[in-house]
C-alpha cells in the first residue's frame, strides 16, 4: 500500500501527494512551489481538489500551464476556475492503480467533497484529526452528516486532511472529554511529533471515532460539558453536535 506524504504549504496547509510506481496524485495544490520542487519535470497522474478555498487551489493556475494534459478533478463549483472533471457524490474517480469514491461532505463550504480509496480518506478542510472545519457555508445538521459518513469508513482509513491543527484541537477536545484515556494518548503522541515538527497526519478513522469530540457528541461526558456549557441539556445530537461546534470557536 502507498503511504500518503504531506508536503508543507502555507503556514499549516498540507498538499497530499501519493505514490505508487509511476503513479502520482496531487491533493488540494494551494500553491505549486512545494509541488513542482517535490516532483521536478515528472508530471502527476492527476490532481484532486476538495473544495474551493484558496489555500487548496491556488498552485492550479500555474501546475495547468505547466502539465495541460494532466486531469485536475474537482466538485462542480464556479468558484474553481480550472478542472478538466466535474464529480459528485457517488462518482469513482480512477487514476493509474487507484480507485476513489467520491463523498459529498457538505459543511464548510457547500460544494466540498471527500475520495475515499487506496485505504485511505482525502477530506479536505471537512474532519481533522481531533476536529471538523468550521462552518462557513453549511449548517451544523450538514456538517454531522458530513462527519457521520466519514466515520462509518472502515477504522483502518487513513485520514488525510489538509490542515496541521491537531495540537489546538486536541487543547480543545481535552477541555470538552479530559477522562477519555484514548485521547489522552493521542495528545501527547501529537505533542511529541509536534515537538519533532513531524507530521500528525494522517491519522485513522478508527483513532477519529476514539478521540475526535465532533463524533463523539453522544459521549456521556462530552453531554456532561455541553450541558455545563449551554446551562441545559442539549435536546438532540444536532444541538449538541452545533453547541460543541460554537464552543470551539470562541475556544483559545
Ligand atoms: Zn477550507
Ligand atoms: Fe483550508
Amino acid at each position: 500500500m502507498a503511504r500518503p506524504d504531506p508536503i508543507p504549504a502555507y503556514e499549516d496547509n498540507y498538499i497530499w501527494l501519493l505514490r505508487d510506481g509511476p503513479a502520482t496524485l496531487v491533493v488540494d495544490p494551494g500553491d505549486a512551489g512545494p509541488v513542482i520542487a517535490r516532483l521536478g519535470a515528472t508530471p502527476p497522474s492527476a490532481i484532486l481538489i476538495t473544495h474551493h478555498h484558496w489555500d487548496h487551489i491556488d498552485g492550479l493556475p500555474e501546475l495547468h500551464a505547466r502539465w495541460p494534459e494532466v486531469p485536475i478533478f474537482a466538485p462542480d463549483d464556479p468558484r474553481i476556475p480550472i478542472a478538466t472533471r466535474r464529480v459528485s457524490d457517488g462518482d469513482v474517480v480512477n487514476i493509474g492503480p487507484w480507485r476513489f469514491e467520491v463523498i459529498a461532505v457538505p459543511g464548510h463550504t457547500q460544494t466540498q467533497i471527500a475520495y475515499h480509496g487506496a485505504e485511505l480518506v482525502f477530506c479536505g478542510d471537512s474532519m481533522f484529526s481531533l476536529g471538523c472545519g468550521r462552518l462557513f457555508e453549511g449548517t451544523p445538521a450538514q456538517m454531522l452528516t458530513s462527519l457521520d459518513r466519514l466515520a462509518t469508513l472502515p477504522g483502518e482509513t487513513l485520514l488525510c486532511c489538509t490542515h496541521e491543527y491537531t495540537a489546538a484541537n486536541a487543547r480543545f477536545a481535552l477541555a470538552v472529554e479530559p477522562g477519555n484515556a484514548a485521547l489522552t494518548e493521542r495528545a501527547s503522541e501529537v505533542a511529541q511529533r509536534r515537538a519533532g515538527n513531524a507530521p500528525t497526519l494522517p491519522s485513522t478513522i478508527a483513532s477519529e471515532r476514539a478521540c475526535n469530540p465532533f463524533l463523539r457528541v453522544e459521549s456521556a461526558e462530552i453531554l456532561q460539558s455541553l450541558t455545563q456549557h449551554l446551562g441545559h441539556e442539549p435536546n438532540d445530537r444536532i444541538e449538541a453536535f452545533a453547541a460543541l461546534r460554537s464552543w470551539k470557536d470562541g475556544f483559545r
